[in-house]
């Protein structure tokens, strides 16, 4: 039988790379999102890839998507936690709403996710984790405390689930993407861009499919040595 993946933001963007990536490889594939209707229909069509609408923030929403995925597709051995989002200022400007949607989304969403799949994993023995961190939370980033505080966040609650699903076939990493033409990025201002591109010394952004890729590696059988590390995957933006 297939292994069965939940990708977070799997609808589009790096998660769409990373359900297709899982599907194309012969994993059985859900797809979460939270909003966009639109897109997560063409998707589907698109790909034949099942998806289910909940937010990651929500504790309850969590336990409830990933019952319905186990209904559906069977028992949860991979969690792709990729759901993210910005809701930049400087610390003068940023409102507490915007640093707690980051923070529960992005982090939150993490914790969440876990704890809704950690159990049946435990149970089989076998289980991988994989947390779409930052390079922006490997750095920091000037007007993004909330969205850096979150990545950052999330490197260091990889590193301590790690070593719980270690003596117990569950591997936990972290994929820190650097600047990736997504959504995301095209909400960035066109001169801030220039500037950021200038500095990754491959010359552009990257691709979607390119973290895919990653994750790919991480999640497969073969790779159950590997667990509580961060795959830097920047265009060698930072050489970390
Ligand atoms: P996009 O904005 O393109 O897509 C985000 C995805 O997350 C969408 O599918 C969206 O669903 C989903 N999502 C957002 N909030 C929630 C929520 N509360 N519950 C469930 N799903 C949610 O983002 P990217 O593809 O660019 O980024 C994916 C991840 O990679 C994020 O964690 C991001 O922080 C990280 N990252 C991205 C980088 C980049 O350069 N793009 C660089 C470094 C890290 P919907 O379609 O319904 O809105």
């Amino acid at each position: 039988m297939a292994r069965v993946a939940i990708v977070t933001g799997g609808t589009r963007g790096i998660g769409e790379a990373i359900s297709v990536g899982l599907k194309n490889a012969g994993y059985s594939v859900a797809a979460n999102y939270c909003g966009n209707d639109e897109r997560a229909k063409a998707f589907a069509e698109r790909t034949g890839i099942a998806v289910y609408k909940w937010d990651v923030a929500d504790f309850e929403q969590c336990q409830q998507g990933v019952a319905k995925v186990v209904a559906d597709l069977g028992p949860v051995d991979i969690v792709v936690n990729n759901a993210g989002i910005t809701r930049d200022g400087t610390m003068r400007k940023m409102a507490r709403q915007g640093w707690d949607e980051v923070l529960d989304t992005n982090l939150g969403g993490c914790f969440n996710m876990c704890k809704a799949t950690w159990e049946g994993m435990l149970t089989r023995s076998f289980g991988r984790v994989v947390n779409i961190g930052s390079i922006n939370g490997q750095a920091g980033q000037y007007g993004q405390v909330n969205y850096a505080a979150a990545k950052s966040g999330i490197h260091g609650f990889t590193k301590a689930l790690a070593q719980e699903g270690a003596p117990k076939g569950i591997t936990v990493n972290a994929i820190a993407p650097g600047y990736i033409d997504t959504d995301m990025v095209a909400a960035v201002p066109a001169n801030v861009l220039e500037k950021i591109v200038a500095k990754i010394p491959v010359g552009r952004l990257g691709h979607a499919e390119e973290i895919a890729r990653g994750v790919l590696f991480l999640v497969a059988d073969e790779a159950g040595f590997i667990t509580g590390s961060t795959l830097s995957i920047n265009g060698g933006q930072h050489m970390y």
